[in-house]
């Protein structure tokens, strides 16, 4: 069968292949989404787990390409269930007229250039083909479940559930004895709501997180109020700023303040909640003297939030700075610790050996558990691109190319791989910014640089070696100047076995990037060589 011929495929129906859709209509492309899910919504759609919600606020974390979308749609809560995010990624798709360009059920399984005819062969698990022009990867950067290869998995005799791949239907725990795996930002909204069910919940914590109160509730109409009729200002400034929300920024160093004032900024920062706690100073992530005092304020905090002494100190973080993994933001998850169905099991002081068929042992003890709930993170930001056989230039594997770290131009493009573009990729700020924000700006470049080759008569744009050189230069420099290398995290690759240890995103800032990627467009594509059929 001759191959089904398109402009653009995109690759992941979550927020950003919605929008690379929507876009490339405009641009009157013909364009197909391809997508693994039974639904779109990509993160929403897979991570059904209990307690799961955003914890970027509501209000910003939506789509700003719409006035008219954001004024129609009202958020009940600062910070979002999953059923309701999901239920706002299905009103897009109607109001938009979208469902009809994606394709469902369906997962890409490799993407080559062919040089000849200048156009990436793109095959499914349906074994389909398709070749298209333009090939965008929204495949997500938190979309490869990670499930630790313990011995013994296959021969549990309960259930076993990842928080990104969980069931559609209610999982009840109610008399369950329940073990959750990893307190990372699942675990630490999981948790609690499991803990409220269960007969009893063992918490296994390899690294302690720190997590910020919530203070999450119900929106008034006032709040509702206030964003809607500012909401082009505020997204504006938002997209310049650090982290592409809006918070306080502080101008001072928590070295040049008082204790009095800096216990006192840290105290209202943590009663408005959430990430604006990291930008109570200006320094916090460049400065170890600085974070120091930021980690011993929430270390207090924890010991006044958990009852047993000995298990507020296994809940401290002491092993990295603060905000140099990703933060959690909670609703009383250390009080959960207070309670008497919950117990907590240090993972490094006694490692799980393996899973049994009635439970798990760690340490030498056995844990007899119904169930075991796997928060235990994904491969971030290669995962989804490595399933996928991509092939550039000359048959060069992208998972070859990216051996030793991923290389790329902006986190959007990469030498070799024509007209490929990749969605908040590594190298660019994404995971360390509202991913509302970074996704839209990456599309909007992405349907601008498309609509500027159609208008020169080019049809091909392919970053140059040396300006991906460049620019991983700068990325990693950046991070250098920071204290993101002093923690085993996943921004480093540190969570995946033999996953190499290098900078994943790009932590120079939001409005700086936007800034860098749009002086690139105005000269041209500056880094990038583009080319036409002349050329050919
Ligand atoms: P995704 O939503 O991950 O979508 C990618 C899609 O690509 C998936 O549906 C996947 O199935 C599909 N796909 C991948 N490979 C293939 C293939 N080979 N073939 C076909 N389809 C494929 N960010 C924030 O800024 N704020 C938050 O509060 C926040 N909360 C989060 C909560 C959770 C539980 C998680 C896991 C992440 C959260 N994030 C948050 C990050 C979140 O991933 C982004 O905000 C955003 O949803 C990413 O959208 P996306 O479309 O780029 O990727
Ligand atoms: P994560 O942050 O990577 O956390 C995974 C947890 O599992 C960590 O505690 C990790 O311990 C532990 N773990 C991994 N492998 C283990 C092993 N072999 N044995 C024992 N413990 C192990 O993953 P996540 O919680 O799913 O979150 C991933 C990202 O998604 C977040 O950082 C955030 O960006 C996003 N997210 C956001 C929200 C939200 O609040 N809106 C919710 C969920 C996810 P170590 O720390 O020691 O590696």
């Amino acid at each position: 069968m001759p191959p089904t011929n398109i402009d653009a495929i995109i690759v992941g129906a979550g927020f950003s292949g919605i929008y690379m859709l929507k876009r490339c209509r405009e641009l009157g492309l013909s364009a197909r989404v391809i997508e693994a899910g039974g639904g779109a919504g990509g993160t929403w759609y897979w991570n059904r787990y209990p307690g799961a919600r955003c914890d970027v606020e509501s209000m910003t974390y939506s789509y700003s390409f719409s006035d008219e979308l954001q004024q129609e749609w009202t958020w009940t809560e600062r910070y979002a269930r999953q059923p309701e995010i999901l239920r706002y990624i299905e009103h897009v798709l109607d109001r938009f007229d979208l469902r009809r360009d994606i394709q469902l059920e369906t997962r890409v399984t490799s993407a080559v250039f062919d040089d000849a005819a200048n156009r990436w062969i793109v095959d499914t698990d349906w074994g389909e083909r398709l070749s298209a022009r333009f090939c965008i990867m929204a495949t997500g950067c938190m979309s490869t479940p990670h499930v630790p290869d313990y011995e013994g998995l296959e021969r549990f005799e309960g259930d076993w559930y990842h928080t990104g791949l969980w069931p559609h239907e209610e999982i009840d725990f109610t008399g369950k004895r329940v073990a959750v795996i990893g307190t990372g930002s699942s675990g630490v909204q999981s948790i609690p709501v499991i803990a409220a069910q269960a007969a009893h919940l063992t918490v296994f914590q390899r690294t302690p997180n720190f997590s910020i109160p919530a203070w999450n509730g119900p929106l008034s109409d006032d709040d509702v109020q206030m964003w809607k009729s500012r909401y082009p200002e505020l997204r504006q400034r938002a997209r310049g700023t650090r982290v592409g929300d809006i918070f306080e920024i502080s101008e001072t160093s928590a070295l040049e303040v008082s204790p009095e004032v800096r216990d006192g900024t840290f105290e209202r920062r943590w009663r408005e909640g959430s990430f604006n706690f990291l930008q109570s100073f200006n320094d916090l992530i460049t400065n170890k003297a600085s974070n120091d005092f930021a980690v011993e304020f929430v270390h207090d905090k924890i010991r006044e939030r958990v009852d047993d002494p000995e298990v507020a100190e296994l809940l401290c973080p002491k092993d990295h700075p603060l905000g140099t993994k990703r933060m959690c933001v909670d609703t009383d998850y250390y009080e959960t610790f207070n309670r008497a169905n919950v117990s907590l099991v240090d993972v490094k002081a006694t490692p799980i050996e393996e899973i049994t068929p009635s439970g798990l042992k760690a340490g030498g003890k056995e844990h007899e558990l119904d169930a075991i709930v796997f928060a235990t993170g994904f491969d971030a930001m290669t995962g989804a691109l490595f399933n996928i056989d991509i092939r550039g230039r000359d048959g060069i594997r992208l998972k070859q190319k990216w051996s030793n770290g991923p290389r790329s131009y902006l986190g959007l493009a990469v030498a070799g791989f024509p007209n490929l573009f990749t969605v908040t990729g590594p190298g660019s700020p994404s995971v360390l910014s509202n991913m509302m924000n970074s996704l839209e700006q990456h599309i909007e470049w992405i349907a601008d640089c498309i609509d500027y080759l159609g208008e020169h008569a080019l049809d091909s744009i392919e970053a140059s070696v040396e300006a991906e050189d460049e620019w991983m230069h700068h990325v990693n420099d950046a991070a250098d100047k920071t204290l993101f290398f002093q923690s085993n995290t996943w921004y480093v690759g540190a969570n995946i076995p033999g996953k190499p240890r290098v900078i994943y995103p790009y932590v120079g800032g939001v409005g700086v990037y936007r800034g860098i990627c749009d002086e690139i467009a105005a000269k041209g594509y500056e880094g990038f060589t583009l080319s036409g059929p002349q050329d050919g």
